[in-house]
């Protein structure tokens, strides 16, 4: 299996070996793209934003699709990732010609510590001459072993888990972790709307690990059912036992996390054990479907462990991932699907893979019965409404509604003027234009009858600027795309 990995751009841009542990020297390509875009950051944020937010950070790597930025503190690192991470994105664009996902790292002094010690596992079962088994069945019974005590589900792989540009970062963290158990980002937390992998992806990582070495102890559990057993350990007064099934393990996958806002009396034992494995550098994955920061009821300590690795999110699937987890469903059933048929469910069902899969089942249901639907019959099945999807955001849309919201004309919307109310109106269609449907910059130019694409690039940047900073506009921008969702 071919291994994705974050540290890829390592042969693209080779590390000069240096000693200063403060400021790890790049190659220039990486310092070169820096420049550029904390420039370009500064003119878009205003000196004293740039100054107060991105002052300190400075870009690591870039390569397999990521950019990889280090920032000295956590509060600015949620900032960004709250306020600008559009305006990340854009600079970085501009800078490489390369639509990057941003990964944020902050570097304590402390992390870099606990990052350096190094676990030693030292396998107990370790063969001897009396042994009746062979190394190969030996090998074969431990991870039958190993499979059935981590409750992990043996379907969940990474050879079936499509990636996509709205998982690829969470992937590449789930593969790193596989590499470098405890080592590589401790812990992962995971986040995103139900349906979009992430139990998918996190017992993948357990799957692998089990593979490559089944002497491995992992253990996937709900929070619930951790929590719940916490509590009976505590009633019993049977500790021990817990701690010693939990704190055994070289990795611990606890899903569904947001449930800990139904828990908010045992956190403090949460914590503790939290803080045991993770500095005996045992691996620790999370999966929420909502980020830490979004959590209810959970204590600041808590909340900062658990963003103190990596948070990673999952986004829902865009069109062609969405064709593609449809092949390769309907290849696992051995069923041949028209491909009209799953076109129309990629194009209707957008937001989560699990509904995919479902529609997916209905359709291959009746095929199997060897029944022949009209496109239309299928779309009345999977209850979609064509007529009404069709409506959905287009561009000519888009310029109604802003004209709508701003009140003024498509025509003015549109024309020369450049006040700078009818300019904050265009640029605001141009930003919609954009970032919700995706439209190459030239094509933006043209709907709103401009010829020059940088218009585009700067409307984009004094849109994000205006959000972060202009509550009013905010509220305006969110009312242009909630009656475009609608
Ligand atoms: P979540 O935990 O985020 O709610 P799941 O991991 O349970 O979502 O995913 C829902 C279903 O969709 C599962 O059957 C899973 O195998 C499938 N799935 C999700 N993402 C992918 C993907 N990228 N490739 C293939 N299958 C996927
Ligand atoms: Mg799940």
């Amino acid at each position: 299996m071919d291994k994705i990995n974050l540290n890829k751009y390592v042969e693209k841009f080779p590390k000069p070996s240096t000693n200063d542990p403060s400021r790890t020297k790049f190659s220039h390509d990486v310092d070169d793209i820096w420049k550029v875009v904390s420039e370009n950051l500064r003119l878009s944020l205003g000196h004293r934003d740039f100054a107060a937010w991105v002052e300190g950070m400075y870009l690591e790597t870039v390569g397999n699709g990521v950019a990889v930025f280090s920032c000295p503190e956590q509060f600015k690192k949620d900032r960004i990732e709250k306020n600008h991470i559009r305006l990340f994105e854009k600079c970085l664009l501009d800078a490489t010609g390369e639509k990057l996902h941003i990964l944020i790292k902050v570097h304590s002094p402390i992390e870099k510590k606990e990052k350096s010690v190094q676990y030693e596992y030292h396998d107990p079962t370790a063969g001897s001459p009396l042994d009746l088994f062979s190394e190969s069945e030996k090998q074969e019974r431990a991870k039958e072993k190993s499979l059935e005590s981590s409750q992990l589900n043996p379907k969940y792989r990474f050879s079936n888990f499509i990636v996509g540009s709205h998982n690829r970062l969470a992937e590449a963290v789930g593969r790193a972790v596989v590499e470098k158990l405890g080592l590589a980002y401790n812990p992962v937390f995971y986040y995103g709307d139900t349906g979009v992998g992430k139990t998918h992806l996190m017992q993948a990582v357990g799957n692998e690990v089990i593979e490559n070495d089944p002497s491995k102890k992992v253990v996937y559990v709900s929070i619930e059912r951790f929590l719940n057993e916490l509590i009976e350990s505590i009633r019993t007064n049977k500790q021990g036992a817990f701690r010693n099934k939990y704190r055994e393990v070289d990795l611990l996958i606890i899903d569904d996390v947001q449930f800990v806002e139904n828990f908010p009396k045992t956190q403090e034992e949460l914590f503790h054990t939290f803080n045991t494995l993770h500095q005996a550098n045992k691996q620790i994955i999370l999966a929420s479907d909502r980020p830490p920061q979004e959590l209810k009821n959970v204590t600041d300590r808590l909340r900062s462990r658990f963003q103190g690795g990596m948070v990673a999110d999952l986004q829902s699937p865009d069109y062609e991932t969405r064709m593609a987890i449809l092949k390769q469903l309907a290849e696992e059933k051995g069923i041949a699907v028209p491909e009209e048929y799953l076109e129309l469910i990629s194009k209707n069902i957008d937001n989560n893979v699990r509904e995919l899969e479902g529609a997916l089942t209905k359709v291959i249901s009746l095929i199997s019965l060897g029944e022949s639907l009209t496109e239309e019959e299928v779309a009345k099945m999977l209850q979609i409404d064509i007529e009404s999807k069709r409506k959905r955001m287009t561009p000519s849309k888009v310029i109604t509604t802003v004209s709508d919201v701003f009140g003024i004309t498509i025509g003015e919307l549109k024309g020369k003027r450049r006040t700078s109310y009818i300019a904050l109106s265009r640029q605001v269609a141009m930003y919609i234009l954009r970032s919700e449907l995706d439209l190459p910059l030239e094509k933006v130019a043209r709907e709103v009858n401009r010829k020059d694409h940088t218009t585009v690039l700067h409307a984009c940047r004094k849109v994000e600027h205006l959000q972060a900073t202009d509550p009013r506009f905010k509220e305006k921008l969110h009312k242009c795309l909630k009656t475009l969702s609608e």
